[in-house]
Formats: structure tokens, C-alpha cells, sequence
């Protein structure tokens, strides 16, 4: 199947007779005719199901839909994109650990991995993602178990360059973790770049209707975690009667150890109501998708020429910092985002205020547009020297440019900027 069929059939192949759209299994548990029949469930969890804490027939739909996208062998949903980011650091990393980071992550991510994985004993160690790869070889420690960063940063725009990434990684004998969310497999897949586990908030566009919140980790299948740094792979689990995940699982060892350990121990398991909705909205991703880029694009290049716009960040570009690497990475557009510098902290609330069609909301990648002042929202307890050393200027702006029509989008922030 090419893409776009899969957006619409992956994951779902009724048989004779059956729904033609996902069946919703709402149900905790499932039956079984005799004991031994449940006992044989236990000794071989992946084949048949348990309980709807870590697998349920609707999310594992759209699992199998996901993981097809991505290029990858097996995806596990999660009720939430912070579910997702924590559980691929918690499947390579315990106490006593350390991984990379891209400093240019979500502000969540940066909060989950200063402040939440550090009290667990995990530290994390930043570096900036455009350093030489010797620079960025140098970060790594012996306990180093794992590399980290995102495709496009929320909210710096920041590309990476996956390919440098995964040669780090890989020569430190670490998987790369990539955040997928602001890309989407519509504009890049990045196992083909060497990516070994491809995690994504869906709640950003794959959702792009801003009715849930979700996750997804994806397995590419192809990391040799039987190199010495993971005994958790490779030694018997006793929680789960001596498997061993790279030989009982080899296919997708890590996607498994999650579901059985972490899923089946922290329950951050979408329903499937949930998962019929992300079905849903990932049958048009492709065709959303395309629209995002092309209106963003519009609306980027009619920011970049006004008087009252100090910088515009934007892959598409191409005075931007990163479209050199953007171009090599994204494919038939550049995302939906588009962050503006309008001076400072007083302009930023005005013309947040002056906006009429484009709605003030702590979102992104919505189909309806929207922008956030970080200064004077998430950020606002800090001061602007704070401010800058977080990467974000006293007047930044994100725009989240919906499906609307690009005329109506411009017309609206150009009346919004004249009265600054
Ligand atoms: C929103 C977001 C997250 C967190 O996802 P939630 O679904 O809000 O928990 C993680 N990474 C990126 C890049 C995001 O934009």
C-alpha cells in the first residue's frame, strides 16, 4: 500500500461481514472457556488478550496504523504524549542512568527530564543539537542508555539533523529516541534516517481537531540490544516467568518489554473510544497535513515582509536558520507552526488580544487557528533574562496555522498587527 491508502486501511481488515469502519471493543476484559485456555493467555501474553490496561483490539488497530506509517514493526499507544516521552526513557533507563538530550525539546519534556526523571535517579544531559558530532560524542558517559530529541522543536522550530543523531548514538551503542509530533509521518519518518524508536504526542495534528489527548511510541525493530548495556533485554524478566525480550520478542524487543512492564505497571492505556476518534482523524492526516503546510507557508512568508515582525521562524523558509536541513528532512511541506518576534512582552499581549478569528489557547496544530505568548502564559513567572535563557524572546508569538482559508488567516493577523 502507498501512504495514503495506508492512512485510510492499516490496521483494520474486516473480514466477511464485518463493520466496515474500526469496531469500538469497550471492555475491560475478555473471556475464556476453561482455565487452561487462560493460563496459555499468561504464558504467551502477545497472543491473545489479558486486559485493557495494555492491549485492547480498537487501540491495537490503530497501533498496527501507526507503526505502519512510521516504517516501524510494532507501536504502542498511551493516554497522553508525556506518557509516551516517559515510558521510552523508563524502558532503557533506571536509577543510576544518564541519557542525551537535544536541548531543543517541548517545554513539558524539559520539566519531566530536569525536574521529574531526576528525582527517579535518571539524569539527563543536555547538549546543543547543532554541535559537531565530536562535541556531541563527548556528552556521553559510560551509563549513557539512550539519545533523545525532537524532528521539529516545539516551540524553537529547531530541525533536526536525525542522521548525526543516530551516528552519535550508534557509535555510544545507545538507540535514538525521536519526537515525531510537529512532522507527523506525512513530512518525515525517521527510522528511514536512522531513528530506532519514533514517539509522538497525538494530540497535535494526528489528532488535529483538539478533542483528545494521546501518545504513541513506535518500535522500528532494528536496535541490537544485546550489546552489554541492556541486561533488562537480555537477562530473563522475573516478573513475567523468565522471559527474555530480545530472544522471546526479538522482533520488536522494546516495544514489548514496554507494554509488559511499564503499561501493564503504570495503566497509561487510551480507551478505545479514544482510539476509534485517533482512527478517525488519521484517515485525513495526509490530506489535513497538507493543508497546514501550504497555509503556514503562506502565512510565513506574509509575516516575513512586515514592518511589525522582528524575526519569523519557519522551516519553510528560506531565511531561516535550519532550512537547509529542513529540505533534507521534510518532505512536501514544512508543518503548521510559525512563531513570530513582535518586540517585546507588551506587543506579544497585544496583539494576542487583537486577534478575531484566530483563537488564544495553550494548543497547537489544531484545525482551527490558534496562537500562544509564551511571556505572558506558560512562561510568565519568568523574567525576561529567564526568558532568553530558555530560548524564548520576551515578544515570541506561535502561531498554529489552521485549515482555514489562508486569506481569512492573514486578514485577521494583519489587522492584529497594525494596531501594535
Ligand atoms: C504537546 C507535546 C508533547 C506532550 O504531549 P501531550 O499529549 O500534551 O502529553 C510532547 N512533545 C511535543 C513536541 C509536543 O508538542
Amino acid at each position: 500500500m502507498k501512504d495514503e491508502t495506508k492512512y485510510i486501511h492499516a490496521g483494520y481488515e474486516p473480514g466477511n461481514g464485518d463493520p466496515r469502519q474500526l469496531p469500538i471493543v469497550q471492555s475491560t476484559t475478555y473471556t475464556y472457556d476453561s482455565s487452561d485456555a487462560i493460563a496459555a493467555v499468561f504464558d504467551e501474553p502477545t497472543h491473545a488478550l489479558i486486559y485493557s490496561r495494555f492491549a485492547n483490539p480498537t487501540v491495537m488497530a490503530v497501533e498496527n496504523k501507526v507503526a505502519a506509517l512510521e516504517g516501524g514493526v510494532a507501536a504502542m499507544a498511551t493516554s497522553s504524549g508525556q506518557a509516551a516521552t516517559v515510558m521510552s526513557i523508563l524502558n532503557l533507563c533506571s536509577a543510576g542512568d544518564s541519557f542525551v538530550s537535544s536541548s531543543e525539546v517541548y517545554g513539558g519534556t524539559v520539566n519531566l527530564f530536569s525536574v521529574t526523571l531526576k528525582k527517579l535517579g535518571i539524569e539527563v544531559i543536555y547538549v546543543d543539537p547543532d554541535a559537531p558530532e565530536e562535541e556531541l560524542a563527548a556528552a556521553f558517559k559510560d551509563n549513557t542508555k539512550a539519545m533523545f530529541g525532537e524532528t521539529i522543536a516545539n516551540p524553537s522550530m529547531a530541525v533536526l539533523d536525525i542522521e548525526k543523531f543516530a551516528r552519535v548514538a550508534h557509535a555510544a551503542g545507545v538507540p535514538l529516541i525521536v519526537d515525531s509530533t510537529f512532522a507527523t509521518p506525512v513530512l518525515c519518518k525517521p527510522i528511514e534516517f536512522g531513528a530506532d524508536i519514533v514517539i509522538h504526542s497525538t494530540s497535535k495534528y494526528m489528532d488535529g481537531h483538539a478533542v483528545q489527548v494521546g501518545g504513541m511510541i513506535v518500535d522500528a525493530g532494528n536496535f541490537d540490544y544485546t550489546n552489554g548495556k541492556f541486561p533488562d533485554f537480555t537477562e530473563p524478566d522475573q516478573s513475567y516467568h523468565g522471559v527474555v525480550y530480545t530472544k522471546d520478542y526479538a522482533v520488536a524487543p522494546n516495544i514489548i518489554k514496554t507494554r509488559m512492564q511499564l503499561q501493564r505497571d503504570f495503566g497509561a492505556y487510551p480507551s478505545a473510544q479514544s482510539a476509534f476518534v485517533l482512527n478517525l482523524s488519521l484517515e485525513s492526516l495526509d490530506v489535513r497535513m497538507k493543508r497546514h503546510c501550504e497555509n503556514a507557508q503562506k502565512v510565513a512568508e506574509f509575516l516575513e515582509g512586515h514592518d511589525a515582525v522582528n524575526e519569523v521562524r519557519y522551516p519553510g523558509l528560506e531565511s531561516f536558520t535550519y532550512h537547509e536541513l529542513a529540505k533534507k528532512y521534510l518532505r512536501g511541506g514544512y508543518s503548521g507552526v510559525v512563531c513570530i518576534d513582535v518586540g517585546d512582552r507588551d506587543k506579544g499581549t497585544r496583539f494576542m488580544d487583537a486577534l478575531k478569528l484566530v483563537a488564544r489557547q495553550v494548543h497547537v496544530a489544531d484545525a482551527r487557528s490558534c496562537v500562544l505568548h509564551p511571556a505572558s502564559t506558560t512562561h510568565r513567572q519568568l523574567t525576561d533574562e529567564e526568558l532568553l535563557a530558555a530560548g524564548i524572546t520576551p515578544g515570541l508569538v506561535r502561531i498554529s496555522v489552521g485549515l482555514e482559508n489562508v486569506d481569512d488567516i492573514i486578514e485577521d493577523i494583519a489587522q492584529a498587527l497594525e494596531q501594535l
